[in-house]
């Protein structure tokens, strides 16, 4: 049985001991208060005796007076006035035996009293003069109510220390009494106390509880929240399928995240000297747009690092002007790679508590985005190695023979025309016999270069093998594309070639040019074309364009 269980039984036990307990000293008290009165009365009846036998004294005096006048002068005033006397005191003693028939003592002392005083009331009436009989009869009865007077005061000394010894005993039970109904009131008090604190703190801890719960699944709520944005992103990046889907998506979910504050991300450029901005939440923000990788504490640390007042005040060197106050860090790296930072800037102190709290989910968003980053790096990477060649940077023959197809059906679709040159290093052999095979390849990429810088946007330039290459020219007739291919002819005529320094002279190209649909209207037929133009213009004495004929492609 616990304490609060115990509390009301207890509660019952004391209120019925109370009970119990006034009924008995109020019984007590009755019966203290009865023999105080009572011892009161008595004291009083001896006070009264007393009174009555004192006054019994004096008139004596007064007859023993009222004689000796009569003696002296004969006056039969004084001789009646000894008479009334003598009846009052008669009476007196009437009142007398009342007074003490209930002490049979002084009773009998009353009556040896009474029949002194009936002696001396027939003297004093009979006899004409007085005489010392009469004087030794008041002396008797003076001696009679002297002893009943001695008796008495004894009686009236016992009876006040009794009534006195009633009077303490009375204030000793009131005393009693009050002091125990405080103890049992303050027994009982303190009960309830106890009770009324035990509820206050069992409410107390029952509201904190509450509390604490409440916080809890707020703190769940917010979890969870926080989970399915961490699901939602990681969804996300693994669909993006370039590198500048994925950038938004990292600041966008970011944002998310973490409302109210300023999120960029930066990366670290190709040749790996300088971070830039990739992609950046709206607002002000005071990030340079482009900085050297040591201005970032982060990045140098490698580790997530904060800056706020009183913790870390160094401050990175990435701002315009004057830096925030509070703003996080978090250099991106995966497979071994620093690949960036993600950089958020908080408004106020505040929000930087929140950016605290978050600080797990916020590491974890920023490891999906480095591995998504990466990913998505690689996969470029991978499919430009798959259709780039390495020594020009040029497409390769097979994303050529592809593209080829695919604008050769774009062109019969459209009704227009399509021009291809293929181009060939005129006595390539020789030069690289003569300055060495690395010169050669700086060579070829030069050629390249200048192709590149030749043609538009649109236009697809390939290495087709060797020191051989193919344009093509999409909507561009055999006219324009003539023009064009003279025109590259010419720009690599012209083109110095120098390696490690030294200038290496010159050398020229021959070009074969096939067009859509006059030269073929297959891939095979265009490619052929242009190769058998370009075998035109080999023979033809090198270094000039050739246009593939009909006659020629079908040869
Ligand atoms: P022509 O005017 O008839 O085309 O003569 P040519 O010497 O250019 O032609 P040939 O086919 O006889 O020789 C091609 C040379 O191109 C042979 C080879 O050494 C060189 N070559 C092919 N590919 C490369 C390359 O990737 N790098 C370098 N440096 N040379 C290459
Ligand atoms: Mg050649
Ligand atoms: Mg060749």
């Amino acid at each position: 049985m616990n304490h609060r269980d115990r509390t009301i039984p207890l509660l019952v036990l004391g209120a019925i001991g109370t009970i119990f307990f006034i009924c008995a000293s109020a019984l007590f008290v009755y019966d203290t208060t009865e023999h105080l009165v009572a011892s009161r009365d008595w004291r009083d009846h001896s006070q009264e005796v007393l009174t009555v036998l004192q006054t019994a004294s004096q008139r004596l005096d007064r007859i023993d007076l009222y004689e000796r006048l009569y003696l002296l002068g004969k006056d039969q005033d004084d001789q009646r006035d000894a008479q009334t006397s003598t009846i009052s005191l008669d009476g007196d003693l009437i009142h007398v035996d009342d007074l003490v028939k209930d002490n049979p003592d002084q009773t009998s002392r009353a009556q040896t009293l009474h029949s002194c005083i009936l002696d001396l009331k027939q003297r004093v009436n009979n006899s004409l003069t007085p005489d010392a009989s009469l004087h030794q009869k008041i002396l008797d009865c003076r001696d009679a109510v002297s002893k009943m007077q001695g008796s008495e005061r004894t009686l009236l000394t016992q009876r006040t220390t009794e009534s006195q010894k009633s009077i303490y005993r009375s204030l000793l039970a009131g005393i009693g009494f009050l002091v125990a109904s405080l103890a049992v009131v303050i027994v009982l008090f303190g009960f309830l106390i106890r009770d009324a604190k035990q509820r206050r703190q069992m409410e107390r801890r029952v509201f904190s509880t509450n509390a604490q719960l409440e916080v809890t699944v707020l703190t769940l709520k917010k979890r969870a929240a926080e989970a399915a944005l961490l699901i939602s992103a990681r969804e996300e990046l693994q669909l993006c399928t370039n590198a500048a889907q994925a950038h938004a998506a990292v600041v966008r979910y970011c944002s998310q995240l973490l409302p109210s504050t300023n999120v960029s991300l930066l990366l670290v450029n190709n040749s790996r000297n300088i971070v830039e901005i990739a992609s950046s939440s709206p607002g002000e923000t005071r990030l340079m747009d482009v900085f050297s990788l040591d201005a970032c504490c982060g990045l140098r640390s490698g580790r997530l690092r904060w800056r706020k007042p009183g913790e870390s005040e160094v401050n990175c060197g990435h701002f315009r002007g004057t830096p925030p106050d509070n703003y996080l860090c978090i250099p991106l790296s995966a497979q071994g790679d620093t690949l960036g930072i993600l950089y958020i800037e908080c408004p106020t102190s505040l929000i930087g508590i929140d950016v605290e709290r978050n600080k797990e989910s916020l590491e974890e968003l920023a490891e999906m985005a480095a591995m998504s980053i990466a990913g998505l790096n690689l996969r470029e990477r991978l499919e430009h190695q798959s259709i780039r060649d390495g020594l020009t940077d040029l497409f390769n023959r097979h994303f050529m023979e592809i593209s080829l197809d695919r604008e050769v059906r774009r062109a019969a679709r459209n009704h227009a025309e399509l021009s291809v040159l293929m181009l060939d290093v005129d006595h390539f052999k020789l030069f690289n016999d003569s300055f060495g095979h690395e010169a050669g390849d700086s060579a070829l990429r030069g050629v390249a270069d200048i192709f590149r810088q030749s043609v538009r946007a649109e236009d697809i330039i390939c290495r087709y093998g060797g020191e051989e290459f193919v344009i093509i020219l999409p909507e561009t007739d055999q006219h324009a594309a003539l023009e064009r291919a003279e025109a590259i002819r010419e720009q690599v005529s012209r083109m110095s070639i120098r390696f490690r320094g030294e200038a290496l002279g010159q050398f020229t190209i021959s070009i074969g040019l096939a067009t859509y649909p006059k030269s073929g209207e297959t891939l095979e037929e265009l490619l052929r074309a242009a190769d058998r133009a370009l075998y035109a213009a080999k023979h033809g004495g090198r270094n000039q364009v050739v246009v593939a004929h009909p006659e020629v492609a079908t040869v």
